[in-house]
């Protein structure tokens, strides 16, 4: 296949594998009903995520616990950066009304970076958790965790107490691009968790998200696909780059279908075993799906 590095061009026109149709629907309709009564913030609403649609018609949403407001400032991400709010304890009660009133199997919880948090939020992941499973014992959950930065070790050890769950921390993007997408970030700091998280926990998959288009090259993502799995990464996304609001970073290029076709091939060889690679492919998308996709 060709290389990647692209330059800089019109991100406004949209090619045609990434159309979809506006969400809509009655199984839609209620999903966002139910969160918006719950007063529950979604990755999928703040990040605009393309695959509402189909997502919230079939009762899948990705909750953002931690309140709205992040400590980092990621260029690729919508979601506003500031001092947030001490956890919210009702938030737990009111997912677990959510997983009910939607009845969910899967459940992916995700929260923004808590560095003002000793624990970095990871009591408030297990709080979470736990009511959840109180009144549905067979939830299964993923937890997409921030980088639980000059915490991990006593974060992993609060999340332990929580088991089972598929551990998910998103590497986002290539090194050479963190100063800028996410300069709040370390590369090998998110390596570093998702190894720790390998080695506390016993039989736990543990799962990564790339987003291409944002000026990587081939070499480049086959070397973080090759960092992954050097850290026994099992699972891993890899999904085309959509600016989410106006001040987030340009799209530098559309990825091809086939590329991505592509790069599902290569992930398998390198030895993952769960691959979601295709231009909408988000960390989430589908996740409940125990089949390699
Ligand atoms: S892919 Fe994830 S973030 Fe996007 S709509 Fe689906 S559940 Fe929400």
């Amino acid at each position: 296949m060709p290389d990647s590095r692209a330059t800089s061009h019109n991100s406004r026109k949209l090619p045609s594998w990434l159309r979809r149709p506006l969400p809509a629907g009655e199984s839609f309709i209620h999903t966002e009903q139910v969160l918006s009564s719950l007063n529950l913030p979604t990755i999928c609403f703040i990040a605009n995520c393309p695959n509402r649609g189909q997502c919230w018609a079939s009762g899948t949403a990705t909750v953002l616990i931690l309140g709205g407001i992040c400590t980092r400032n990621c260029k690729f991400c919508s979601v506003p950066a500031g001092k947030p709010a001490p956890p919210d304890p009702t938030e737990p009660a009111r997912i677990a009304e959510m997983a009910k009133k939607l009845a969910l199997k899967y459940l992916v919880i995700t929260s923004v970076d808590r560095d003002d948090l000793p624990d970095g939020g990871a009591g408030h992941f297990r709080d979470c958790i736990n009511e959840v499973r109180r009144q549905r014992p067979e939830m299964k959950f993923e937890i997409l965790t921030p980088d639980f930065h000059n915490c991990q070790t006593d974060a992993l050890k609060i999340l332990h107490e929580t088991l089972p769950f598929v551990f998910a921390h998103n590497i986002e993007t290539v090194p050479s691009l963190y100063p800028l997408a996410r300069a709040g970030g370390d590369y090998q700091r998110s390596l570093d968790l998702l190894r720790l998280a390998k080695e506390t926990y016993d039989n736990v998959p543990t799962k990564s998200s790339i987003m291409l288009g944002l000026g990587e090259t081939d070499a480049e993502v086959e070397q973080t696909l090759k960092d992954l799995r050097g850290v026994a990464c099992n699972r891993i996304t890899i999904g085309q780059y959509l600016k989410p609001s106006k001040n987030s970073l340009e799209v530098v290029q559309y990825i091809p279908p086939e590329k991505f076709d592509f790069w599902k091939q290569k992930a398998f060889q390198l030895g993952f075993s769960w691959v979601c690679s295709s231009p909408f492919a988000r960390s989430s998308y589908l996740a409940e799906q125990e089949n390699t996709l």
